[in-house]
């Protein structure tokens, strides 16, 4: 069974938004062929993502909680 939720993100995979050429990556996450970006790469992308729906958050702010977001996530845990 695929996974329905990014492994670096949590971004849903069922939704043609978010879906890319990885099965377990959405296609924020990965680059054109399907590869996983670096982990301060998402975290930029995750922080931009905060900002866009939370106006009055400062950069600084949403980094840091984009750096606890990510921690949780399947792909960035050891
Ligand atoms: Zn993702």
């Amino acid at each position: 069974m695929n996974p329905k939720f990014c492994y670096a993100c949590g971004g849903p995979l069922d939704n043609p938004d978010f879906k890319g050429p990885s099965e377990n990556y959405c296609k924020y996450c990965t680059d054109e062929k399907g590869k996983l970006k670096s982990r301060e790469e998402i975290k930029q992308g995750v922080a931009q993502w905060f900002l866009s729906w939370q106006p009055d958050l400062d950069k600084k702010t949403a980094l840091i909680r984009a750096e606890h977001y990510i921690k949780a996530m399947p792909a960035w845990a050891e």
